[in-house]
């Protein structure tokens, strides 16, 4: 009796060992999997979300693929605000938006009534930024841009931002509005800045930097910025 008890207990020690060994090795597992996931979560989000900051793996559909250009500037334009539709210092702080990501712009200039009738059109190497009339046609709109290209070599010649003053005011429209016043069209990609819809806009900028601008402009037409 006693010695089978001892056989018993032994015996008991034994199974003990033995599953403290597997749930160690199965806790070591669950840490090695625990760790391994979190690196890769950070990788994927190296930003952290909130309002106005988005995780980069919302947008990670968003390719250079799927966003092209319709022309290009050879030289910085210029920008000149008609009708008052916005102030000087709010195209400075949407510039700086793409100056940031390499971009050049020239001066920005704020012209009274009757400078602006001079100009209204084609004012070469200039981005209009101007009230919209019932011309366009802006039902449902916040604002929309055309822009002049030479037909032959799709260069830039100028282009007209048709904004109301309200739409200036939001985050990120006139931002949007001068990405396709560079020639940029729409991105697919959500929170991306040429996204087409207001609700979907946001900061990214994947895609449309300017080293992505210098690339798209050589493949698609052939020229190679100095
Ligand atoms: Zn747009």
């Amino acid at each position: 009796m006693n010695g089978s008890l001892s056989n018993n207990t032994s015996q008991n020690e034994t199974y003990k060992k033995r599953i403290i060994k597997i749930m160690r090795f199965l806790i070591l597992i669950l840490f090695t999997l625990l760790v391994s996931l979190s690196s890769k979560n950070t990788e994927r989000n190296p930003h952290k979300r909130g309002d106005d900051n988005i995780s980069e793996a919302d947008f990670q559909h968003t390719t250079k693929k799927n966003i092209e250009l319709v022309g290009y500037w050879l030289t910085p334009p210029n920008l000149i605000i008609c009708d008052n539709v916005t102030t000087v210092s709010r195209v400075k702080q949407a510039i700086g938006f793409w100056e940031k990501m390499g971009y050049n712009f020239g001066e920005i200039k704020k012209f009274n009534q009757i400078d602006c009738l001079k100009i209204r059109k084609y004012q070469t190497n200039t981005i209009v930024i101007q009230l919209p009339t019932s011309q366009q046609g802006m039902t449902n709109k916040l604002a929309l841009t055309n822009t002049h290209r030479n037909t032959v070599t799709n260069q830039h010649i100028s282009s007209e931002i048709f904004i109301f003053p309200f739409a200036c005011k939001k985050p990120l429209v006139l931002e949007h509005e001068l990405g396709h016043a560079l020639g940029w069209r729409h991105a697919k990609g959500k929170y991306h800045i040429m996204n087409r819809s207001v609700n979907m806009i946001g900061s990214s900028t994947v895609g449309v930097r300017y080293s992505s601008y210098k690339r798209n402009v050589a493949e698609q037409f052939g020229y190679f910025f100095p």
